[in-house]
């Protein structure tokens, strides 16, 4: 078999070793079942028990209390963009979206068909080298929402300080940076986030909210829209993205044993710190594109000085086996997204190669 390479994805992403090699001992044959889990009925005891424990193992790693609920469905964050106003935004009502990168514009233009939208703080016109300070956000106390992208996946920015809205709904698109670091989640009333990125497999997304806001939610719309309706089947209303959710919580069970959010968060500030000291003591030659106390642990982002090397840059690094670097199309440079399963090994290998590209050029 080759070498496993550098992963650098951005999503889909690195998933660690051992959870791909538990995931390729049962494809044939799970549990002593003589099925795999993809020939498996979602109404199976198997099926049912992957996502109660996904949900517990999800509320326990995230320090949430009692009275929050963990739902399981497809259609990526994307498609949470649409269900949440869709669920949330009242008619005659205002939800107010904090813009910060790309997927948070993606966010409010689908909240703009269901209803009326506000931009509570936006950091475009600086090219979104910063998020906005939230300390400056003033939200009136009738919105019906606070929409936060807390992770920049494609600029590689993040927010260190969470807004306080008072009574007003705090809601996060978490998909970058879910388990990646200690927040207090309790802050928030519900959190989203498609799975491939720190938290399993692409087609399966976790959407962690309260009962509290899980029964404001609309009653107009189509059931399989509602939030409601996963939460009163516990996400088996319909048939579920059954296999990503077993890879899902075959992650979560790593994560739990890497020793939970606080020490992969101590890995991953090591991991990020390693790239942006190389970045930063190149003299220039590499150039960081988000304030230094903007950047993101999980999306390390940097030019070099011209189109021209960045692309000599892609083509050396995949000679020597690191993949996913170029950065996203719309922004163009470098990324290296170091998720929660980039293990230390590929970021150190990583600079060692930033050295000495640097050293060649
Ligand atoms: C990747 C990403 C998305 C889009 O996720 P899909 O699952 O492809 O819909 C949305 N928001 C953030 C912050 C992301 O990183």
């Amino acid at each position: 078999m080759q070498a496993r390479l550098y992963n650098f994805n951005p999503g889909p992403a690195a998933l660690p070793l051992s959870v791909l090699e538990e995931v390729r001992d049962t494809t044939v044959e799970f549990g002593g079942r003589g099925i795999s889990i993809m020939e498996m009925s979602h109404r199976s005891a198997p099926v049912e028990a992957l996502a109660a424990t996904a949900e517990q193992l999800l509320l326990e790693l995230m320090e949430l209390p009692s009275g929050y609920r963990v739902l399981f469905m497809g259609g990526g964050a994307s498609m949470q963009f649409a269900m949440l106003p869709l669920n949330l935004l009242a008619e005659g009502a205002t939800a107010d979206y904090i813009l910060s990168g790309s997927f948070s514009e993606k966010a409010v233009q689908e909240a703009r068909f269901i209803g009326q939208t506000r931009i509570a703080g936006s950091t475009k016109a600086i090219h979104w080298r910063q998020v906005p300070d939230v300390g400056n956000i003033a939200i009136p106390s009738d919105s019906a929402y606070v929409h936060i992208t807390t992770n920049n996946t494609i600029e590689g920015s993040r927010f260190n300080a969470i807004p306080q809205t008072g009574s007003v709904p705090l809601i996060a698109d978490m998909t970058s940076d879910l388990l990646s670091r200690r927040i207090d989640y309790r802050q928030f009333d519900m959190i989203y986030a498609g799975a491939q990125k720190n938290i399993g497999p692409a087609g399966i997304t976790a959407v962690i909210l309260s009962e509290e806001l899980l029964a404001r939610c609309s009653k107009q719309i189509p059931l399989i829209w509602r939030y409601a309706t996963y939460a009163s089947n516990d996400s088996l209303y319909n048939t579920p993205p059954v296999h990503s959710l077993y890879v899902l919580e075959r992650m979560l069970q790593w994560t739990k044993q890497q020793g939970g959010i606080g020490h992969l968060e101590e890995r991953n500030r090591a991991k990020a710190a390693l790239l942006y000291s190389v970045i930063d003591g190149s003299g220039g030659f590499y150039k960081g594109m988000i304030d230094p106390e903007h950047r993101s642990d999980m999306n390390v982002t940097w030019r070099l000085p011209s189109e021209e090397l960045e692309r000599q840059f892609v083509l050396e690094a995949e000679q020597r086996g690191f993949v996913g670097l170029a950065g996203h199309r719309s922004v163009g440079g470098l990324r290296a997204s170091v998720y929660n399963a980039v293990p230390a090994a590929a970021c150190e290998a990583l600079a060692a190669f930033m050295q000495a590209f640097m050293g060649r050029h």
